[in-house]
């Protein structure tokens, strides 16, 4: 199985929080909320992605199976867990996806946001990040409390 940098993966749409904390952690991680199982794996098949399921139906479907990772558990702490025992993490992909919309990041100036995030961050952060889809401004003292409060927003839809 590939891993690190060029790792894609498809997570069904009972991992929709694994699949925002691996965007967190710089993987190119699909994810739709609906979407049926026939057509998950065409997706996945056509763009090369690795198939994260609980589904032990979907594992048994043609290309699927040879191209799943099996998630054991049902709790995000624990699915993360088995993940990076399987992939290797490059803390260098840390923060270059948007958490979001799943598209790599751009480098913004710190004037082009000005007036786009809070005073307090403006004045204390010199390097900022934008995703070109949708637009979000991230910045590096994104902590990983704030990291975890917008995992939980978005995971709820
Ligand atoms: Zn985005």
């Amino acid at each position: 199985m590939s891993e690190g940098r060029g790792l894609k993966i498809f997570a069904d749409s009972m991992l929709g929080k694994l699949a925002l904390w691996m965007r967190v952690m710089g993987y190119d991680a699909e994810y739709e909320k609906a979407i049926d199982d026939g057509e998950l794996v065409k997706r996945a098949r056509m763009e090369g992605r690795v198939i994260l399921t609980r589904d032990t139906l979907l594992i048994k479907r043609r290309w699927a199976r040879e191209n799943h990772l099996f998630i054991e558990s049902d709790r995000p702490g624990e699915q993360l867990r088995q993940v990076l025992s399987v992939f290797k993490i490059d803390k260098e992909m840390f923060l270059t996806r948007c958490i979001r919309c799943n598209t790599l990041l751009e480098d913004a100036g710190k004037e082009s946001v000005k007036g786009l995030v809070p005073p307090y961050v403006y004045s204390t952060q010199e390097s900022f990040k934008t995703c070109p889809r949708c637009r979000r401004i991230y910045w590096a003292g994104t902590h990983r409390e704030n990291m975890e409060r917008e995992v939980e927003r978005i995971a709820r839809g």
